[in-house]
């Protein structure tokens, strides 16, 4: 027998922990029929809620539910890492609690990876039922992030995604504290297919992410996976030195023609409130990359578990 493991990050996910197990289910006899075994990883990050006590309900139930709970919130990223280190199946799976990420895919899935396929990855066609500024958002995110990264991340990928053990060892050696998976997928290669599907609503609660957490998310992703923001304040200082050259060379021959009248501080104050601006852009900029190593360097833990069943 070989075996399926099914990891499900839950922040406040107590209506949808039991849920959920019940849609899974309905998949149970096609991996029956498959001779694949079925393990469910809920990793419960901090919630506030029953979430804890709702997976042990399950566990008391069937034993072949399992639980990593964490000392607080630490973020999903986190919580994957942890279910992928907890999985002993041959085969891995990540999927919502909130059931965005149907389980009727899984058997057309799990056929791509008998195929050969290293894993099987889902993106979602469209974003209905998102707000219209975070799609907007979003796709902007996605294009630059193609633009200024070498690794490919795909415009709508969710992290719904099926691996082989092999595909699940080389994501988890990438032990890095600044995790951005969607970026780690497309870095470990393998050879993926892309299954599209149409955006669902979530089941039951409510989403945890505001535009803020997703604007940070970006923000951590471009660090994470670009150094091209670095390059910024070399092109920007390039750029002001020519035009500088430019100007001293214009203003020689200005003053040269027709003398040296005291005026145009207005245009000075400008540039110098722009250069300015631009110098401590740069600054920022920096300081994200050595606030990302900073936290790096310090080789604190990922996550901290609390309990695990
Ligand atoms: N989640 C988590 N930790 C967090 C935030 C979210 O484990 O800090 C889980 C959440 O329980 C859910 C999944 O990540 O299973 C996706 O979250 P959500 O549905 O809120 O995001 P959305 O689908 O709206 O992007
Ligand atoms: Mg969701």
């Amino acid at each position: 027998m070989e075996l399926l493991s099914v990891i499900v990050p839950c922040y406040n996910e107590e209506e949808n922990v039991p849920y959920f197990y019940e849609e899974l289910m309905k998949q149970e006899a096609f991996f029956h029929g498959k001779e694949v075994e079925l393990e469910i990883i809920y990793v419960n990050d901090g919630s506030k809620d029953h979430t804890v006590e709702e997976v042990k309900k399950l566990h008391e139930r069937d034993e072949r539910v399992h639980l990593v709970s964490f000392s607080r919130n630490f973020g999903k990223e986190a919580a994957i890492y942890a279910g992928l280190r907890k999985a002993k199946g041959d085969y891995a799976v990540l999927m919502d609690a909130d059931l965005q990420d149907p389980p009727s895919l899984l058997p057309e899935m799990f056929g791509y990876v008998e195929e050969g396929y290293d894993s099987v990855a889902t993106r979602r066609v469209n974003r209905k039922g998102e707000p219209v500024i975070r799609s907007f958002f979003a796709r902007r995110f996605y294009g630059l992030m193609r633009r200024i990264s070498k690794t490919e991340i795909v415009d709508g990928a969710r992290d719904y995604r099926l691996m082989t053990r092999q595909y699940v060892d080389a994501v988890l050696s990438l032990c890095e504290y600044n995790r951005f998976v969607k970026g780690i997928y497309g870095w470990v290669g393998f050879e993926t297919k892309w299954i599209e599907y149409e955006n669902i609503e979530r089941a039951k609660g409510e989403t945890k992410w505001s535009f803020w957490k997703l604007l940070k998310y970006s923000f951590d992703g471009i660090v994470a996976f670009s150094t091209a923001p670095l390059a910024l304040a070399s092109i920007f200082g390039i750029f002001f030195c020519v035009l500088a050259f430019l100007l001293i060379i214009f203003i020689i021959i200005r003053t040269a023609v027709f003398g040296d009248p005291v005026s145009g501080w207005p245009s000075l104050v400008c540039i110098i409130s722009m250069i300015g601006g631009v110098q401590l852009f740069c600054l920022g900029v920096l300081g994200q990359y050595l606030s990302k190593t900073y936290m790096e360097v310090k080789k604190r833990p990922i996550y901290i578990v609390k309990e695990e069943l």
